[in-house]
């Protein structure tokens, strides 16, 4: 099972495509390590996230905790504080970390409402290799503002050694957002396979993998199903700084339980987590987020193996590759079929001076997630 820690939802950049940073929890009410030590061992990718996982003063004692239960530790973080990361990868060097990185300076600073945080974050992940880190990367939210430089990112990204994970806008309980739209998906979705092409020429494994997953993303982008069904509470699960424990982190109808009240196998066992799994068979939402469509894609027999279906695809589109071939995308999807799009603006809140206020005395899952409705198509 994966699982993923939103350990605070307190955040350092003011992203136009996830309002965390309007919404922060005070760090009295974030899930203690008292309660996190009542996960069990045997994680497969055990996930820290936020919000911002750096502005935990206790993340060292979070990652101590967390880091024997699972058989890949992740952080992923915006990057504003590599130096705070420099002792947990000095102990931990295997550990998994991603920078939020959405294309060049002024790109990736406008859409992430952040002053320096391109030069910041691309000198941090250097720290961090320097400091001995084994698996660090960026990771970007494939938008219209910024797929023109998906390639270049991941060509930046291979160059210096790192990764890139990918993503798309999505309308989620976890990013307080649900008008997160697409202007022109045919054209952000063609622009996806520029990526595909170029992950699935590298030598490495991992990468052609991913072009799989990016393959999702463009059905995603033109608001088509899943290519592969969901199995969230199942295969995977997210914990949110409350210690509400859910099934996945877009629709906020689908809870499990709460760590801080019960045991982890109370939870897993309860008719709430029973009944969320069924409606998560009859789930309408396409979404495709990298934490569940990854687990989506692995088999449920052996983890760190493929499913045929993945397996198959990129077994067939990396001989074509290699063979100087180019990939019909147009025998995967279907463009003729292109969901309209609420054209709503995207905020840049670089150059604005908003400041994010503590709401008190959210009490139940029902304050902390006000907005309902999230529709992924
Ligand atoms: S498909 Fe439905 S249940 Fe699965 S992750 Fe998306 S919203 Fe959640």
């Amino acid at each position: 099972m994966d699982l993923t820690v939103i350990s605070t939802y307190r955040c350092n950049s003011k992203c136009q495509m996830c309002y965390i940073w309007q919404n922060p929890t005070s760090p009295k009410e974030e899930i203690s390590l008292e309660t996190l030590s009542k996960l069990p061992s045997g994680f497969d990718n055990l996930n820290v996230s936020g919000g911002e996982p750096t502005l935990r003063k206790d993340l060292g004692e979070v990652i101590d905790l967390l880091y024997p239960k699972a058989r890949i530790t992740e952080i992923s973080s915006n990057g504003l504080h590599p130096e705070r990361l420099v002792p947990i990868i000095k102990k931990y060097p295997n550990i998994k970390v991603r920078f939020s990185l959405e294309g060049d300076q002024a790109t990736s600073d406008a859409i992430r409402g952040e002053k320096d945080g391109y030069a910041t974050k691309v000198a941090g992940l250097r720290m961090l290799k320097e400091a001995g880190g084994t698996d660090l990367g960026f990771a970007m939210v494939i938008q219209d503002e910024n797929v023109d430089q998906l390639v270049n990112v991941y060509e930046f990204a291979r160059k210096q050694g790192y990764e890139l994970a990918t993503s798309t806008l999505h309308n989620a309980w976890q990013f307080y957002k649900n008008d997160n739209y697409f202007y022109e998906r045919k054209a952000v979705a063609r622009q996806v396979e520029g990526l595909i092409e170029a992950m699935l020429r590298s030598s490495k494994p991992k990468n052609w993998f991913r072009a799989y997953l990016n393959l999702g993303l463009i059905e995603k982008i033109l608001g088509h199903d899943r290519l592969i069904p969901c199995s969230a509470g199942k295969d995977f699960a997210f914990i949110d700084p409350w210690s509400d424990v859910w099934a996945c982190n877009v629709r906020s109808d689908l809870p499990m339980g709460n760590l801080a009240r019960q045991s982890w196998d109370e939870i897993l066992n309860s008719d709430v987590a029973q009944k969320t799994r069924k409606k998560v068979a009859g789930c309408a939402q396409n979404c495709w987020m990298v934490t569940t469509a990854r687990t989506a894609m692995r088999s449920n027999i052996i983890p760190q193996m493929p499913k045929a279906e993945p397996l198959m695809w990129v077994l067939k589109n990396k001989m074509k590759v290699s063979m100087g071939k180019k990939i019909c995308f147009d025998s995967y999807i279907d463009y003729s079929d292109v969901r309209p799009s609420p054209l709503v603006k995207r905020e840049s809140f670089l150059a604005k001076n908003v400041k994010a206020r503590l709401v008190k005395n959210r009490l139940t899952p029902d304050e902390h997630y006000p907005l309902k409705t999230f529709v992924n198509n």
